[in-house]
């Protein structure tokens, strides 16, 4: 029997030959060692009786791979079916997708074969010399059947019974110890709206069928007890549940959350797992003694046994979506995995993606909705602040000035959001209009004042800051946009007396530090935190009165088809941070564009009519979700290189002439040069996936070859930026 199989390598699907021997384990999914290159590699069968097109020697697989955990047919066909989707390698795929080391962890299990009372009596006698110690320990073994724990007190006795051949010992997989909570949590009495919620999701759930919900329902509004009640049903059943976030940090708090009410243990998946944990997860999710996964967004490749509910909370987030390698949204796959495995899947957001939506108003997603906040408190009110019209202190104007003094005298705290890191957003000569920039990148670099020192944000260099331009001698070096650090300063400065605390990338590298500080804003330690969108997201401080957005328009006016809805989803996330407490809270949006839809919807949390007036324009441009967008993305060393290869592919892209494929450039990326490389974009436009499919398929086919040793070539399927 010829079998196709993945090698976990950069490589695509090979055809192998099984020897009759091994036929009968051979099933899709199974490990086995085949040669390639003249050594033995570990891979998985993808499909059974292929056959050859074409006169190729076909080598003999070399035998199973019995230490590594096979893959259920329902999980490679997953994998396969991502890989055609994001024209990506399924051997590569699957290595991202596996632990690194799936290897098993053993133990030594001791045993007796033969009752020691039936050993002659000149054997039993020497057994018993030397206080019998032997002779007990040997009894008790062969009583007490095989075992791997033995006192310490009895090793060395238990070694020389080994030596004369009287104790047996074999190598066993180890049982790996499962963590259970040891709080228990009780649920609310549900609320109407999620009573409805859980007995819509129950019945699909009885059903078997896919069927994929948007939950829609602002922060607080109980969305996270609609997950836990479905989760108790789908386990209940007797089914696995995955629950994807979209952030490592978010983590811990639901998992806490999860385990205390399910009284189950649960497999948290993030990138900060060793290999080992991680390949103890994997394997308590493929033998069933685990049946939930919860983590970022590689959980969704995790093998969990008869998957019945996936939950994706925060779906419309990003960082669902891999900007490297493979890129897959997490989100998208999950749907995928659902509709496969016919399975439930929930869509929670306050804000949800127009691609979700879009579903809801055609009718193929069903929509649940919880209109209010669980706890009586509105909505923060929302201010919005004509920057052109007020007077300014560095960053903040006169209104969120005056606001945030009355936080301070009410004890209460405040956040600050700003999008930019650094003292500056970078330099430039006042003189020659000179402005550093990164060696390697095609970025400015940033002005940090404290370290003085200019950074590039994508490659890591740095240079002691320029007081004299290079170019020409000038002592007029100006810095441009003010940074989180700026703004840390000028709130000083206003506040002598006010804590301030300072949340971003570079405020935060060592390991803890985050969660240090998320503990001592718990602990009111501080009364004004200044921070990038890192404090946009999840974490809740009853105390924090006022929100600022220190500056909306640098979100909204970033060259992006998607920067409307992110920004809109931004400002709503905010605003969510105000009044989590015991009262109203209060959030000033500052902006030059006070009459921006982003700005104007999220005052009013309104995220339909944002909704509505956005796929209009979306609509008219035809972007997402009315059309498919894919980006093929070329890079080389040389600049010439990559802009004439990623010509002759456009090029040879028209020639094609597939029906309703349009092709946009090549042009080269926002950012043209990156750790040294330059970077051409060529975009696919379709309404017609298939088509789109195609297309890609047979250019990475024709091109792979061609391309030369330095360039490279991928593929970015439904990008979520055009860069
Ligand atoms: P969301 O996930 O939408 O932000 P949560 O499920 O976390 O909302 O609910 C917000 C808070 O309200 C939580 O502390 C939760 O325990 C509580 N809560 C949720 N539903 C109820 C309910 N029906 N009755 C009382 N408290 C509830
Ligand atoms: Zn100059
Ligand atoms: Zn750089």
């Amino acid at each position: 029997m010829l079998v196709k199989v993945a090698l976990p390598l950069p490589i695509p699907a090979l055809t192998y030959s099984v020897p009759s021997e091994i036929v009968q384990h051979v099933r899709v999914g199974t490990p086995v060692i085949v040669p390639l290159r003249k050594k033995m590699q570990i891979a998985f069968v993808l499909e059974l009786n292929v056959s050859l097109d074409g006169d190729f020697k076909v080598q003999d697989i070399h035998g199973l791979a019995e230490e590594y955990p096979s893959l259920s047919r329902d999980h490679v066909d997953f994998l396969v079916w991502l890989s055609k989707y994001y024209h990506y390698p399924v051997g590569a795929l699957i290595q991202s997708a596996l632990p690194p080391h799936p290897e098993l962890e053993v133990e030594k299990i001791f045993s007796v074969a033969q009752n020691p009372d039936d050993f002659p009596d000149e054997k039993k006698r020497a057994l018993q010399l030397r206080g019998g110690k032997r002779w007990g320990l040997l009894q008790w073994l062969f009583e007490n059947g095989p075992t791997a724990s033995i006192e310490a007190q009895h090793k060395s006795t238990l070694q020389s019974l080994i030596k004369s051949e009287l104790v047996q010992v074999s190598m066993r997989a180890k049982e790996i110890e499962l963590k259970t909570s040891t709080t228990k949590s009780e649920s609310p009495n549900l609320q109407e709206a999620q009573l409805n919620a859980v007995a819509k999701i129950g019945t699909a759930l009885e059903k078997n069928s896919f069927t994929c919900f948007l939950l829609e329902g602002v922060t607080g509004s109980g969305k996270t007890e609609v997950y836990l009640h479905a989760a108790q049903r789908a386990l209940a059943s007797g089914g696995g549940v995955i629950v994807l976030v979209p952030e490592i940090a978010l983590t811990p708090q639901l998992f806490h959350r999860f385990q205390s009410r399910l009284q189950e243990p649960i497999a948290l998946l993030h990138s900060g797992l060793s290999d080992r944990e991680r390949s103890r997860q994997w394997q308590l999710l493929q033998s069933g003694r685990v049946r939930i996964a919860l983590g970022a967004r590689s959980t969704i490749l995790a093998p969990v046994k008869d998957l019945r509910l996936i939950v994706v909370d925060e779906e419309h987030e990003g960082a669902f979506k891999q900007e490297d390698r493979f890129r897959y949204n997490a989100r998208d796959a999950a749907i995928l995995r659902a509709k496969l495995g016919n399975a439930t899947i929930v869509l929670g957001s306050a804000t949800p993606s127009l691609e979700s939506y879009l579903q809801v108003k055609s009718g193929r997603y069903a929509l649940l909705r919880l209109e209010n906040r669980v706890t009586a408190h509105p909505l923060p009110a929302v201010e919005i602040v004509d920057q052109k019209k007020s007077t300014m202190t560095g960053l903040l104007t006169r209104e969120l000035i005056y606001e945030i003094g009355l936080m301070l005298k009410e004890q209460k705290q405040t956040m600050l959001l700003l999008n930019r890191r650094g003292l500056a957003s970078h330099i430039h000569c006042e003189s020659c209009g000179f402005v550093p920039e990164c060696t390697n990148c095609s970025v400015s670099l940033t002005l940090y004042g404290i370290a003085r020192e200019l950074r590039c944000h994508y490659c890591g260099y740095s240079q002691k800051q320029i007081r004299v331009c290079p170019k020409c001698g000038s002592e007029k070096m100006e810095s441009g946009s003010p940074g989180t650090e700026a703004l840390e300063k000028t709130a000083q400065e206003c506040f002598p007396e006010a804590r301030v605390l300072r949340i971003d990338r570079d405020s935060m590298s060592a390991k803890n530090s985050l969660e240090d500080a998320l503990t001592s804003i718990a602990r009111g330690e501080v009364d004004i935190i200044i921070g990038t969108q890192m404090i946009a997201k999840g974490h809740d401080f009853p105390n924090v009165g006022l929100v600022g957005v220190v500056n909306a328009d640098a979100s909204f006016s970033f060259p992006d088809f998607r920067s409307s809805e992110r920004s809109f989803q931004l400002f709503t996330q905010m605003a969510g941070r105000a009044g989590r407490g015991d009262f109203v809270g209060k959030v000033l949006l500052q902006t030059y564009q006070p009459e921006h839809p982003s700005v104007q919807f999220s005052a009013k949390h309104d995220f339909r009519s944002f909704a509505e007036q956005e796929l209009r324009q979306r609509h008219s441009f035809q972007y997402p979700p009315y059309t498919r967008l894919a980006r093929i993305l070329v890079s080389d060393a040389s600049d010439a290189r990559a802009r004439s290869l990623a010509e002759a592919i456009a090029k040879d892209l028209l020639n094609y002439d597939q029906d309703g494929v349009i092709v946009l450039g090549p042009a080269p990326s926002l950012l043209q040069k990156l750790q040294n490389r330059f970077r051409w974009n060529i975009i696919l436009k379709s309404k017609d996936t298939s088509a789109l499919n195609a297309v890609l398929k047979t250019t990475l086919k024709r091109w792979n070859h061609k391309i030369g040793a330095s360039a490279s070539l991928s593929v970015d399927v439904d990008p979520s930026s055009l860069f």
